[in-house]
């Protein structure tokens, strides 16, 4: 007998097919790099990686692994147990004052993921008296951590400071406690980086308080890798700050909120998936540390970032795609159409680059894109070749 909820399951299959939603993965063979070996059926090629998080090229990077290995030779392979009961090391600890330092904060804790952090920072501090203030673009994590708290919701248009300002307002006419802005540091489907100056200045005349996500900036923007707050010069302003390991810091996994010391204490006491989760694995945890170490000093990782960012910029502008502007790593190549956006990576694979689509729901309806991003694990004759491929492809596609 097949239940109604697989009958209903294979509806829904096919509905998300017919839309063509359906999103299908791709098996890498080996690390993530900038140049990947994708296995298909009968054999494997090697690609140039354009879509990893992988800014700073530390997912394979040697010291890390090794830190990695140590970890795992000295304090074993897993805690099973949560934090609060037996599952706290030495090395969470040294991880989470780590972060801290990194990000000029008094302390930090650590998440599974920041999705987690994202999920379980909102609730412990803020109830139904109090206001969220949230950016229309924010991550998904973040969407999901303000429905599980009971603060008023509100919402502005993204990076529109008469809307957050109106918001602000209203938040006080309904008679707001806390009120608490919740921003990305940098929209990654766009590459836009927040308007923290605009937004803390705000938060200051109205009385509120800053929560930045900086997951596609921590380790990669603004002075030493510090992030969004510190390219914008609002690294005091900013209350709260939420991050990935899984991203530029090596790319593992983990996520962490960092603050300063009561609002992390309260989070140790009261954040569920911090509470109710099993602790960091010790290899991630030191390779983590590591990462963090070598980002920290890696100006010359960002530099190479920011020359291939712009390289590959002026190579797309010259042959004559649509860009969205800006200085990210994140590169947005707009085509519109959903169609031609899968047709065009599929042209690019082809051709030996990897990238991928992105259209409604992801975007706006009529915004479909190639999201390109740049790291430092490319060489320049990996980027020159990605600016062929794209001219190449784009002309059979009639894309210019
Ligand atoms: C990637 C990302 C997350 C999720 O981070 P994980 O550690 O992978 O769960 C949260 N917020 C933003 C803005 C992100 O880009």
């Amino acid at each position: 007998m097949t239940s109604n909820l697989v009958i209903r399951s294979r509806e829904l299959l096919s509905q998300i097919e017919g839309q063509g939603l359906y999103k299908r993965e791709r098996l890498i063979n080996g690390a993530q790099a900038g140049r990947i070996r994708v296995a298909s059926q009968t054999f494997e090629r090697e690609l140039v990686n354009l879509c990893a998080n992988n800014y700073l090229g530390l997912a394979d990077h040697p010291e890390v692994i090794a830190a990695a290995k140590r970890g795992l030779d000295e304090f074993g392979f897993g805690m099973a147990s949560v934090r609060f009961i037996c599952g706290t090391q030495t090395l969470h600890r040294e991880l989470e004052r780590t972060i801290a330092r990194y990000l000029c904060k008094d302390d930090a804790i650590l998440f599974a993921a920041c999705f987690d952090a994202n999920g379980g920072v909102f609730e412990p501090l803020l109830d139904a008296d109090d206001a969220i203030i949230s950016d229309s673009l924010n991550h998904a994590s973040i969407i999901d951590g303000v429905r599980l708290c009971k603060a008023r919701r509100y919402r502005f248009a993204n990076g529109d400071m008469n809307e957050l300002e109106d918001r602000l307002k209203e938040a006080d006419r309904d008679g707001a406690r806390l009120k608490l802005i919740a921003t990305d540091g940098v929209f990654s489907m766009d590459g836009y980086v927040a308007k923290l100056p605009a937004i803390c200045d705000l938060a200051e005349s109205y009385g509120a308080v800053v929560m930045v996500d900086d997951c596609h900036a921590t380790g990669h923007i603004g002075e030493a890798g510090r992030g969004t707050p510190a390219l914008t010069g609002t690294s005091r302003q900013v209350e709260i700050v939420t991050g990935t390991l899984g991203k530029s810091l090596g790319g593992a996994m983990g996520g962490f909120v960092t603050a300063s010391q009561p609002i992390i204490d309260l989070l140790r006491q009261r954040a569920r998936p911090y509470l109710f989760s099993n602790s960091l694995a010790p290899a991630v945890a030191a390779g983590s540390i590591m990462a963090i170490q070598i980002a920290e000093g890696a100006d010359d990782r960002r530099q190479l970032l920011g020359a291939h960012a712009r390289r590959f910029r002026s190579g797309l502008e010259r042959a004559g795609f649509e860009l969205l502007a800006g200085e990210t790593p994140i590169i947005p190549v707009m085509l519109h159409e959903a169609r031609l956006a899968q047709d065009m990576a599929a042209a690019l694979d082809k051709r030996g680059i990897y990238v991928a689509a992105f259209s409604y729901p992801v975007v706006p309806q009529g915004t479909a894109r190639i999201r390109t991003q740049m790291s430092a694990a490319l060489a320049e004759k990996d980027v020159d070749l990605a600016v062929d491929a794209f001219t190449d492809a784009g002309k059979a596609l009639g894309v210019i």
